[in-house]
């Protein structure tokens, strides 16, 4: 049998993708039809992202798996005309090993309150060590793939971190809380936040100016999960305030974020362009192989959606 697979993912995805899949497909010793334009009755996999033209699944009828090249669903997970299995994108060596980068990274940066030092225009001499890790307690939001790997990693540099989830969770070095009780003893007293939840409708404006207020003051906040998790009225009433001393902010509401919007000029905020993580090539194609060969073998997809979650 030779696998029909779509790949719906846009034509400059496409140049990048194609190879490596090639390559990841034969290596899994799939034999398949592979390419950006299938005759519909045919189509048994699509490899897509949410940003795609293709919005009507119905179309397929014998359609087994939609495999999404992202990891954050919300914009494919409400699809009515989607009722097959979706496959998000969980990959550890890139997509999770970059976002641990990245969150590592900037939580040591307003830790060890590196700012002062790189940018010294008065060439202060400021001879005040920062406090160590263990005197800085962390609470991450969301300990799915990316939540737990990040916490696990900031544990392991020292830091006492507390994370949060929906449902009960064991974690290696971490305090886990759970639903809507943990949520305040989480945030309280804490010096970083770092969101790393989904976008669904339980979580649109968590971080609301009363959960803001349960932080410690001065407290760090990095978002590289959702614009929506957090209230930007509140956040910039926090910052203008003292109650929240820099928010490091890699997705937002509107994205490009507009020009002219107060994040950017916002002297205690730092802006960075999505780009905590992303799909890396080889490995999501290899992610995309794999389980194109368990639809084969009739064995079950990994790292499915729950559509009723929403994530
Ligand atoms: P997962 O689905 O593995 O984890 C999501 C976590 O959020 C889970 O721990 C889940 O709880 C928790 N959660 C969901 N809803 C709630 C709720 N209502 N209350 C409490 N906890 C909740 O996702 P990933 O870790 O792979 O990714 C997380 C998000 O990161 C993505 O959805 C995406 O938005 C974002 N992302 C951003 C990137 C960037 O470059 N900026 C790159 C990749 C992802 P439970 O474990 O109990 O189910």
């Amino acid at each position: 049998m030779v696998a029909q697979v779509l790949f719906a993912a846009g034509d400059k995805r496409w140049r990048l993708y194609e190879a490596p899949l090639r390559e990841a497909l034969e290596a899994a010793g799939i034999a398949c039809e592979l390419a950006t334009d299938l005759p519909r009755e045919t189509v048994e996999y699509i490899v897509y992202a949410p940003d795609s033209e293709l919005q009507d699944f119905s179309v397929f009828p014998r359609l087994k798996a939609v495999l999404n090249l992202w990891a954050g669903v919300e914009g494919v997970v409400g699809n009515k005309t989607l009722t097959v299995p979706l496959a998000r994108m969980v990959d550890d060596e890139g997509l999770t090993q970059g976002m641990v980068e990245w969150v590592t990274g900037h939580a040591l940066r307003h830790h060890l309150g590196m700012d002062a030092h790189i940018i010294n225009p008065g060439h202060v001499w400021r001879a005040k060590a920062p406090p160590l890790a263990s005197d800085r307690p962390v609470t991450v939001l969301g300990l799915g793939v990316l939540g737990a790997a990040c916490g696990q990693a900031l544990a392991r540099l020292g830091f006492p971190v507390t994370g949060w989830s929906r449902t009960a969770k064991q974690l290696d070095g971490l305090r886990c809380l759970h639903g809507a009780d943990g949520l305040d003893k989480a945030l309280r007293g804490a010096q970083v936040v770092v969101l790393l939840l989904p976008d669904t409708p339980a979580t649109r404006n968590l971080l609301n100016a009363e959960r803001l207020a349960l932080l410690a003051p001065g407290a760090f906040i990095l978002n590289p999960g959702r614009g929506t998790l957090i209230d930007d009225e509140a956040l910039l009433a926090a910052l203008d305030g003292g109650q929240v001393g820099h928010a490091t902010l890699d997705v937002f509401r509107t994205e490009p974020l507009p020009r002219g919007h107060p994040f950017w000029a916002h002297p205690r905020v730092t802006v960075t362009p999505h780009i905590a993580s992303e799909t890396r090539i080889a490995p999501a194609a290899r992610v995309v192989a794999e389980n194109i060969r368990r639809g084969e073998a009739g064995a079950p997809f990994l790292h499915l959606v729950d559509r009723a979650a929403g994530y």
